[in-house]
């Protein structure tokens, strides 16, 4: 049988992190095993419905590169589906409509000190199709107003299986005869849910821990319908990066980092914060999985290849935005010199006016290593094309001025030397030693002369790309400053 994995979202508001680390699982499951994936829209809660937040889930899917196979599929264009399923429960006892008011089930719930379940002994004192006549039934399910429930048997263990936990059993009486049909003729969540596994031929629902304890209740549904259940797996939470409590929008809003993939209203996605989708789905995965190999950098044909649903945690994964970080460094070094500049227009835009595309990419070649966002790209190029904005003032007064001064005057003296890096460096060594001055010194001097600080790209390699009349004015220039 053909794998088949959907990610449903509900668009009740943008896709976070979390939702993202869903989709990629369902995705990976769903390719391993050269499947489907497949992206479901559960939208039947009209009132929760956020206008953009379809969109902002397609965008996020995209700009991460998981294409589905099919969709997207909205639950809210197949109400007919679910009617028919809904009559079929009713004709054979499963279902039942509900007629209580608002107010009756408040009381109800007063009653029992918040305690109340719609159940198999509840459902006997509450108007319902058990309790009024057929005629009255009838004339109830004319006027309208009422809800649908599923029945749960009574006194019976719900065995489920989980595939990351394992066998699961729980006991009917303690499980509730859900809504399965509002009054406004559309299907809840689950109802829909589980018809639409069955009907949509899905073989894994990969969905997050937070729904396992809808999961009896699913399989009570199965059960009624006399359908086989798909494979269940229910990730483990995101935690904040304390490992205490559920990561959400307020505390990486809190810890300073993005939340979304993508922009959503004022708040800046991991890729407007310089994220690449690389990066982002390789740390994601990460999250409540680890390769047997223990490795830490994966593409997603990596994933793919290496991923093995049985790897998958049952505990918590803690959010920790330095790893997120470091490993969007991982890809970002590894990507050709041309595809870094294809990711920043300004990089790209800064170099090209000065270099041919050849020694461009050459230039990236010697910053990659340094780069940790998009961003960084322009900033790491920058000392190629134009000379330091200020200087590391502590560095200067550790070199001290005079220090500076003698190494930059030497320079300037034998610039005939700036055209041939080897020459100049052997040349400085021995003017350090006639003069005390240590070669660290020399070359702390010299990268802050090109630079501006101490950190950078190779220094003889800027001095060869930027060229000899570049580099004595840049010696010039720090004279001056001093
Ligand atoms: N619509 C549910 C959600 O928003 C889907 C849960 C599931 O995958 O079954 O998470």
């Amino acid at each position: 049988m053909k794998e088949r994995a959907r990610f449903a979202p509900s668009p009740t508001g943008p896709l976070h992190i979390g939702g993202v680390r869903t989709a990629l699982f369902n995705y990976l499951i769903a390719k391993k095993n050269g499947g489907d994936f497949i992206l479901r829209i559960e939208d039947t809660d009209a009132k929760r419905t956020v206008l953009g937040a379809e969109d902002h889930i397609k965008d996020s899917l995209k700009w991460l590169g998981l294409k589905f196979d099919e969709g997207p599929i909205k639950q809210s264009e197949r109400k007919s589906l679910y009617k028919n399923c809904v009559e079929e429960l009713i004709k054979k006892g499963l279902a039942y409509y509900a007629f209580d008011s608002a107010a009756e089930l408040e009381s109800a719930r007063k009653e029992s000190n918040g305690e109340f379940k719609y159940n198999y002994e509840t459902r006997k004192s509450m108007i319902n199709s058990f309790t009024v006549s057929e005629e009255e039934i009838k004339n109830r399910v004319e006027r309208g107003g009422y809800v649908i429930r599923m029945v749960v048997p009574e006194k019976e263990t719900i065995t489920v299986n989980d595939e990351i936990r394992g066998s699961l059993s729980f006991n009917s009486n303690e499980i509730e005869d859900k809504v399965i049909m509002k009054s406004d003729g559309m299907p809840t969540y689950h109802f829909a849910n589980v018809v639409d596994d069955h009907d949509m031929k899905i073989t894994s629902v990969v969905r997050g821990e937070e729904w396992l304890s809808s999961l009896p209740s699913h399989i009570t549904l199965y059960n009624h319908f006399g359908w086989s259940p798909p494979k269940f797996y229910h990730l483990p939470l995101i935690l904040k990066s304390t490992g205490q409590g559920k990561l959400s929008k307020r505390n990486a809003e809190e810890q300073g980092h993005p939340i979304f993939a993508v922009q959503w209203e004022e708040s800046k996605g991991f890729k407007e914060s310089g994220y690449t989708p690389e990066g982002i789905l390789n740390y994601l995965a990460l999250l409540g999985w680890k390769g047997k190999n223990e490795a830490e950098k994966y593409t997603l044909d990596e994933l793919i290849e290496c991923f093995d649903s049985n790897d998958i945690n049952k505990s918590g994964a803690r959010f920790d935005i330095k790893k997120a970080l470091w490993v969007n460094h991982l890809h970002l070094k590894d990507f050709s010199s041309k595809k870094i500049l294809s990711l920043s227009e300004q990089a790209k835009s800064l170099l090209e006016k000065k270099y041919s595309v050849g020694v461009c990419e050459e230039i990236v070649g010697l910053i990659k290593e340094r780069l940790n966002t998009v961003f960084d790209v322009e900033k790491e190029v920058y000392v190629f094309v134009g000379q330091p904005k200020n200087y590391d003032a502590d560095a200067i007064e550790k070199i001290t001025r005079n220090t500076i001064y003698d190494i930059l005057n030497f320079c300037k003296l034998n610039e005939e030397l700036i055209s041939e890096p080897f020459s100049l460096k052997e040349s400085l060594t021995s003017f350090g030693s006639e003069n005390e001055i240590s070669f660290g010194n020399i070359m702390k001097t010299l990268r802050l002369c090109m630079v501006g600080s101490l950190s950078g790209p190779d220094l003889f390699k800027i001095i060869e790309v930027i060229g000899h009349d570049e580099t004595l004015h840049r010696i010039e220039c720090l004279i001056n400053k001093i």
